[in-house]
This record gives structure tokens, C-alpha cells and sequence, in this order.
């Protein structure tokens, strides 16, 4: 059993520390959001997380977790501490803005009472590991890096069951350590990569870096498609049963979004600025899916025509499904310029309203997905949740020139057709 202490309730903190929690160890999780830090005690996940209310409760009635804004109580407390902060970027840059980390740091350190770990799982640029270890003075604590890889939507499960546990340092005992408090998920399979500390933080930002690549790839296929009378999805399946390629990630869909794929791409960027080393492949991903939100409102465009009065039925307004998380979503381009258009815009999401649109013209949250789709124009598909896949169309909508939209090409275009809507997807 080991004491930790997880800094940050967000989607990570959160998942790890409840995590952690269920394979036995004492956990104590700190928030500086108050507000967060009471719903918790009740029991009340802050976040949408498939699974996670259940091993949050779970944990709390057996005394395993416990929560708390006074991080100096906490510390103390804790052998190992998880830095879970967040890490976005810069306002107009690609910088990452370190504040978050530096300052929970600055408050661990002064609150250390005897030799701890300070494990940072917040992304951070390379060489912030060696920044952090300036700060401690006396030697009165190991630090270490140990990248999160886990998906909103299917964190529990990434978190219990992942491809591999990555751990930075530059010493050994606290790798002994921290082996021994993921050994419960190497015995279960999860492969361990045990680098120096520069390494695993090179190693999360390469890894996102790739699959927007992967994403942006395909998604750039997926305009040839549509150029060419091809079914994107054909591709993907024939280039993803290669081994060498894999077929995950290689879905063509609106631009990536997320808390993650955007801010990290920047930040790698940033980082080999700073090394003088030029990632060209990744300066175009970036620009690519930047281009990519304005080439779907084009296509959006010559599939509406005239977007005054219109009424446009939006399924699903976060950055993917099974999850609550707005950072980013494409969703938060597209709402705004069909609102300026003159477009009468309904949304529906399985996770509520978004305060996003509150103050958007023509824009109004619609509590199921009959009400969002009676009366449309054109229905448009934005996230892939299980919910939408079964709509009966025509059970929902009378209307004989309704048009659908499927930006996750979730639906066969033939069947659509068959029930006299006109559909389109993406690259097909
Ligand atoms: P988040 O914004 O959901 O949560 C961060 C939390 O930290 C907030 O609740 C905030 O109140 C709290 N916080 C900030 N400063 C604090 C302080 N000094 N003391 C106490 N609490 C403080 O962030 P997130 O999505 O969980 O991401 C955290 C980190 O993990 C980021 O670096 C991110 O890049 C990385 N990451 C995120 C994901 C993901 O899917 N969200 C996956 C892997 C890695």
C-alpha cells in the first residue's frame, strides 16, 4: 500500500487517483476548485466519465480515497506525489504555459516533511523534470516523470488495462518505487518502459504528435475521396489491416480537437524551436487541421446553400463522444458561424447544455434527440455516440427534403438514401 497525494481533479487526477484507490493504495486528491472538491466528498464525479462514479463511490465508502483543498495537509500525508495539473498553452503561442505546475510545485516543496517523490503526470516539455529538481533543495525528494496515456471516454479502462506504463528517472529507488506501485498492471499485461526522465517526457508528446498526424493523414485522404467518387472508409480499412499502419486513429472526421491533440502538437513544436530542430511534419499537421474546420464549413456551404432561416439539428457538441470535454471541439467553430449565418441551430449533446452557446444567437439546447431533430432542415452528425447510431430518421422527421450531415460517417449512405434523405459524409 502506498500513500499518494494527486494535485489536480481533472480528467486525470481524478481517473488515476480513484484508480490507484481501487488497487489498494491510500489516496488523498487535492483540488484547489472548492466547488470540485465538495461535489467529490458527496460522491459526485465533477466530470463524465464512463465507470467513474462507480469506483469513485466504491473507493470513498472504503476509506481507500479522500479529498481535500488543503494540498500543505495532504503533502504531508503522502510518500509519492502526482502532479496532474493542467498544462495549456500560452495565449497566441505554442509555448506551453507552466504556471499550474510551477505553482503547485512551489507549494509541495514548502510543505515537504520528509524524503518524498514528486511524480510529474501533468504533459510537460522536455527538461521541465530538471527545472523542477533545481527547486528542491537538499535533496529532499526524487523526481520523476511518468506520462498519462489515457483517452477521455475510456479512461478507467486505459488507466487499469494500458499498452504501457511509462516511467522517467534519473536515479533508482524511486523507479523501484514506482515499478512496485504499477505492478498490478504489469502483472496484468501492461508492458513497462523505464527511460531517463527527458525520455518520458519526449515520449507522451511524440506519441499525441503521431496520431494527430495519423488523423490529419487520413482526414487530407478523405478530401481526395470526395474528389475522386472514393469511400474513405474503403482506405482506411485497406490501409489499416497493414501492421506496419494499424487501423486505429485512421477515422476521417471533423478537425482533431480535445484537450490534448492541439496544445501538444503546438508544444513539440515549441520545444524543437527551442533545440533548433525544424518538425516540418508537424508544423503541417497543426496548419492542416487548422484549415480543416474552415474546409467542412465550405463543404457545409455547398451542401445547405443559404444558411439564413435554415433550421440545423446539431447531434453532439464535444470533441468526441463519451465525453463532456469542450477544449477544442470543432464544434465551438462551427455553432458560432451557422449562428452568424442567420442559421435557427438546435443541439442536442447526451451530456447537457454547453455554457459555449449561451450567449449565441438562434442557438438553444434541445433535451432529447426527437426535439433536436423535429422540424430540420439538416441534421448534422458531430460525435460518434452510441445514441445517435440507431435514430430512425424517418420516425423523427416528416420533412420529404431532409438532409444529414454525417461528419463520423456512422450511417451507410445507401441506407439513408433508401428512406428518401439526402446524406453526406465525409470522403465518400
Ligand atoms: P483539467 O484541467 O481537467 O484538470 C486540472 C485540475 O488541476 C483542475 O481541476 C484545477 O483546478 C487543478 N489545479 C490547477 N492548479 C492547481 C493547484 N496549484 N493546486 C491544486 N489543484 C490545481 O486537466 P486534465 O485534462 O486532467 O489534464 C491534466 C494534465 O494531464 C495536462 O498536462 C494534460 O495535458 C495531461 N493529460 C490529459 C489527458 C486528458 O485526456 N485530459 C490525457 C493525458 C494527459
Amino acid at each position: 500500500m502506498h500513500k499518494l497525494c494527486m494535485i489536480g481533479t481533472g480528467y486525470v487526477g481524478l481517473v488515476s487517483g480513484v484508480c490507484f484507490a481501487d488497487l489498494g493504495n491510500k489516496v488523498i486528491c487535492v483540488d484547489q476548485d472548492k466547488n470540485k472538491i465538495d461535489k467529490l466528498r458527496k460522491g459526485i464525479s465533477p466530470i463524465y466519465e464512463p465507470g467513474l462514479d462507480e469506483i469513485l463511490k466504491k473507493n470513498i465508502r472504503d476509506d481507500r480515497i479522500e479529498f481535500t483543498s488543503n494540498l500543505k495537509e495532504a503533502v504531508k500525508k503522502s510518500d509519492i506525489i502526482f502532479l496532474c495539473v493542467g498544462t495549456p498553452n500560452k495565449k497566441n503561442s505554442l509555448d506551453v504555459n507552466l504556471s499550474f505546475v510551477f505553482k503547485a510545485v512551489k507549494e509541495v516543496i514548502k510543505n515537504i516533511n520528509s524524503k518524498k517523490i514528486i511524480v510529474t503526470k501533468s504533459t510537460v516539455p522536455v527538461g521541465t523534470g530538471d527545472q523542477i529538481e533545481k527547486l528542491v533543495k537538499k535533496k529532499k525528494a526524487y523526481i520523476i516523470s511518468n506520462p498519462e496515456f489515457l483517452r477521455e471516454g475510456e479512461a478507467i479502462r486505459d488507466f487499469i488495462y494500458p499498452d504501457r506504463v511509462v516511467v522517467g528517472s534519473n536515479e533508482v529507488k524511486s523507479k523501484k518505487i514506482l515499478r512496485n506501485l504499477y505492478s498490478p498492471l504489469i502483472s496484468k499485461g501492461a508492458k513497462y518502459v523505464s527511460t531517463n526522465r527527458r525520455a518520458a517526457e519526449l515520449i507522451k508528446y511524440a506519441s499525441n504528435a503521431f496520431l494527430a498526424t495519423k488523423i490529419t493523414f487520413i482526414n487530407e485522404i478523405a478530401n481526395l475521396c470526395e474528389k475522386t467518387g472514393i469511400d474513405v472508409e474503403d482506405i482506411s480499412i485497406g490501409i489499416g489491416l497493414d501492421n506496419r499502419i494499424g487501423s486505429r486513429f485512421l477515422r476521417a472526421g471533423p478537425a482533431y480537437g480535445g484537450s490534448c491533440f492541439p496544445k501538444d502538437t503546438k508544444a513539440i513544436v515549441s520545444t524543437a524551436d527551442k533545440f533548433k530542430s525544424n518538425l516540418s511534419v508537424i508544423k503541417s499537421v497543426i496548419k492542416s487541421n487548422q484549415n480543416r474546420s474552415d474546409l467542412l464549413l465550405k463543404r457545409l456551404h455547398s451542401i445547405i446553400k443559404k444558411f439564413n432561416n435554415k433550421n440545423v439539428s446539431f447531434l453532439g457538441v464535444t470533441f468526441k463522444a463519451n465525453t463532456d470535454d469542450m477544449r477544442d471541439s470543432s464544434s465551438l467553430k462551427i455553432i458560432p458561424y451557422l449562428s452568424k449565418k442567420g442559421a435557427k441551430i438546435k443541439y442536442y449533446d447526451p451530456t447537457g447544455s454547453k455554457k459555449e452557446f449561451n450567449n449565441l444567437k438562434n442557438v438553444e439546447y434541445a433535451n432529447s434527440i426527437q426535439n433536436c431533430i423535429s422540424g430540420s432542415d439538416i441534421i448534422i452528425i458531430h460525435t460518434e455516440w452510441n445514441d445517435f447510431k440507431s435514430i430512425n430518421f424517418r420516425k423523427l422527421s416528416k420533412n420529404k427534403k431532409l438532409i444529414i450531415y454525417d461528419m463520423r460517417n456512422i450511417f451507410s449512405p445507401t441506407k439513408i438514401e433508401k428512406l428518401g434523405i439526402k446524406y453526406f459524409g465525409i470522403g465518400r
